[in-house]
C-alpha cells in the first residue's frame, strides 16, 4: 500500500497553544496544487504497480482548502476505482464540517480523526476561534451530525490531554454520555487518550511517569463507561520514516517521510513541484534503531523519532518501554471484558486499576 499523507494548506482558523506545526505556519498561506499532486501520486502508483492506496488529509486545517481535496479525490476515483482499493482520511478540528462537506466526506467513505481538548471549560479556553469563539459545543454538534446523518464516515475522537486538563477528564466523559454517542453509535466511534507532544522546556511537556498517573485511571474509568477504544497502545508502529511506502507532501510540493516534521528545512527530500516523477524508493529509511528484544517491539520498533528529535535534538531511540508495558497490560484487561471473558461489570474500573500490573506480557504482536 501507498500510504501518502497530503497538507492540504498550511493556514489554520484555531490557534492552540501545543500545535506541533507552528513552525509552518504564517501570514500568506500555502495551498496545495491538486494536478502536480495527482501527477506525482499517479506516477508512483504506476511504476511500483501498487494495489491499495490511502491518502491521508491533514494541513493547518485541511477544511479550509475543501476545493484540493476534492478535485484530488475526483481525480483519483476517475483513474483508480475499479483498479485498486482507495482509501480516504482527514485529520480535522471539526470545527467547519458543514453537510456540504459532510455529504462529500459521507460519499467518499472517509475516516476522520477529531481532537478535543478535554472537557468543555479546558476545549474552550484552548480551542477559540476568532470566526467561532469557543468551539466545544460546536465540534460536539457537528459530530452528533455525522453520527445521526452520515453513516459511511468513519470516526476517531482524540483526545488532547495535558497537565492543564487531565484532572478533569471525568467532566468530559459524563458529556460525552449524555450526548448519547457511545450508546447507540458505539461500533462507529473509538476514542483515545495521549498528552501533546511538546519540547522538554514548554511549560505542557510531562515525564512518562507523570503520564502513566494520570492516563491509566482516566482509560479505566473510560472503558468502565462502555466507551470503545483499540486494545493495543502503541508507540509509533507505523512510523512513515521506517517504511518506503510512505510519505507525506507538504502544500509547497515539498516531500518529507514524516509529517510532524514538516517546515525542517534539514528533513526535506525532494520538490514534486520542481519535478513530479520522483522515486520514493531511493529514500534510505531510518532502521529500527532498538536491538533490545523487547515484549512490545513490535508496537515500538525503537519509538517516534520525531519525538526524540524535540526532546534531544536528535534523531533517534525514543524508548517508553514501561509505559507501553502498564498500558496494553490494563488493556488486555480491558479486551477480556470486551469480549465475555471477564465479568466485573459493577466495579470494572476499581478491577483495572487493581490487577493489570498482575498481567504477564511474553511479547505483544501488531
Ligand atoms: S517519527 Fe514519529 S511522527 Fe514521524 S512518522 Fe514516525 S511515528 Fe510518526
Ligand atoms: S519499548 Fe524500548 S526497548 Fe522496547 S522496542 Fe521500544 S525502544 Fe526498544
Amino acid at each position: 500500500m501507498l500510504k501518502t499523507m497530503l497538507l492540504a494548506n498550511t493556514n489554520c482558523n484555531l490557534n492552540c497553544s501545543y500545535c506541533f506545526e507552528r513552525n509552518i505556519k504564517n501570514h500568506t498561506a500555502i495551498v496545495a496544487n491538486d494536478d502536480k499532486v495527482y501527477n506525482f501520486i499517479q506516477n508512483i502508483v504506476n511504476k511500483v504497480g501498487y494495489k491499495n492506496l490511502s491518502l491521508e488529509f491533514t494541513g493547518g486545517e485541511p477544511t479550509l482548502n475543501m476545493k484540493f481535496i476534492e478535485n484530488l479525490v475526483c481525480k483519483i476515483n476517475s483513474t483508480y476505482t475499479t483498479t485498486l482499493n482507495l482509501r480516504y482520511s482527514m485529520i480535522t478540528n471539526g470545527t467547519m464540517l458543514n453537510d456540504e462537506i459532510l455529504c462529500f466526506l459521507n460519499e467518499n467513505l472517509f475516516s476522520i480523526q477529531i481532537s478535543l481538548d478535554g472537557d468543555k471549560r479546558s476545549h474552550d479556553r484552548e480551542r477559540t476561534s476568532l470566526a467561532f469563539g469557543k468551539t466545544y459545543d460546536l465540534i460536539t454538534n457537528n459530530i452528533s451530525n455525522i453520527l445521526k446523518n452520515y453513516t459511511n464516515i468513519g470516526l476517531k475522537i482524540r483526545i488532547n490531554l495535558s497537565k492543564n486538563n487531565c484532572k478533569y477528564i471525568d467532566l468530559l466523559l459524563s458529556d460525552l454520555e449524555k450526548l448519547g454517542w457511545f450508546e447507540e453509535h458505539r461500533d462507529r466511534i473509538a476514542i483515545y487518550y495521549d498528552f501533546v507532544d511538546v519540547p522538554k522546556h514548554d511549560f505542557l511537556y510531562t515525564t512518562d511517569t507523570i503520564i502513566l498517573t494520570e492516563i491509566l485511571p482516566i482509560y479505566a474509568k473510560s472503558i468502565s463507561m462502555g466507551f470503545k477504544h483499540e486494545f493495543k497502545y502503541i508507540n509509533a508502529g507505523k512510523c512513515m520514516i521506517k517504511s518506503k511506502n510512505s510519505i507525506t507532501i507538504h502544500s509547497n510540493g515539498d516531500l518529507y517521510k514524516c509529517y510532524s516534521l514538516v517546515g525542517y528545512e534539514d528533513f526535506i527530500k525532494d520538490n514534486i513541484f520542481e519535478c513530479f516523477c520522483v522515486d520514493i524508493n531511493k529514500y534510505d529509511l531510518l532502521e529500527n534503531l532498538c536491538l533490545e528484544d523487547c515484549e512490545v517491539k513490535l508496537l515500538c520498533h525503537g519509538g517516534c523519532a520525531y519525538r526524540q528529535y524535540i526532546a534531544e535534538g536528535e534523531i533517534g531511540i525514543n524508548c517508553r518501554k514501561p509505559l507501553l508495558m502498564s498500558m496494553n497490560k490494563l488493556l488486555y484487561l480491558a479486551e477480556l471484558h470486551d469480549i465475555g471473558v471477564l465479568s466485573h461489570k459493577d466495579q470494572l474500573e476499581k478491577f483495572l486499576i487493581e490487577e493489570y500490573a498482575h498481567v504477564q506480557i511474553n511479547k505483544i504482536r501488531a
